[in-house]
């Protein structure tokens, strides 16, 4: 069934102009980019958002990350997106991901893996909802 995840660019990759080349995967793999906006996340916006790890250890580190430099949400459509987004992407850890994936082939450490994709269809509304409201999403 068709179904929507939600996407991050994150900061150590529009540093290195890896836009354009992680769109190709995604678009290579078949999912449509439906809503796409460059945006420099506030403090709020990536405390909201990464608020599930905030007991972790690099929690503070994840949050400054994230504010870093720009960084470019996506709305992603297609067949599975939730699943397919979290294979095309690989392994949080880049050590670990599979040939081929974004984060094989782009990013540079566990912290600074070049992409967020939802983990669940619930996740991602709520992720979508942060960012887009439904007439920002043209299918
Ligand atoms: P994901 O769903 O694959 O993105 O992984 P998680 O939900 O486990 O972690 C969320 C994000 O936190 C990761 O994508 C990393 O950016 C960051 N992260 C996870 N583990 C570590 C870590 O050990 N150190 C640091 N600095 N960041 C981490």
């Amino acid at each position: 069934m068709s179904e929507r995840t939600f996407s991050i660019i994150k900061p150590d990759a529009t540093r290195r102009n890896l836009t354009g080349k992680i769109n190709a995967v995604i678009e290579d793999a078949g999912l449509r980019i439906v809503a796409q906006r460059r945006i420099r996340m506030n403090e709020a916006q990536a405390k909201k958002f990464y608020e599930v790890h905030a007991a972790r250890p690099f929690y503070g580190e994840l949050v400054e990350f994230m504010m870093s430099e720009p960084v470019v949400v996506q709305v992603l459509e297609g067949e599975g997106a939730v699943a397919k987004y979290r294979e095309v992407m690989g392994a949080t850890n880049p050590a670990d991901a599979a040939p081929g994936t974004i984060r094989k082939l782009y990013a540079e450490s566990v912290g600074e893996n070049s992409v967020h994709g939802s983990d669940s269809q619930e996740n991602a509304a709520l992720e979508i909802a942060q960012f887009f409201t439904e007439t920002d999403i043209v299918g």
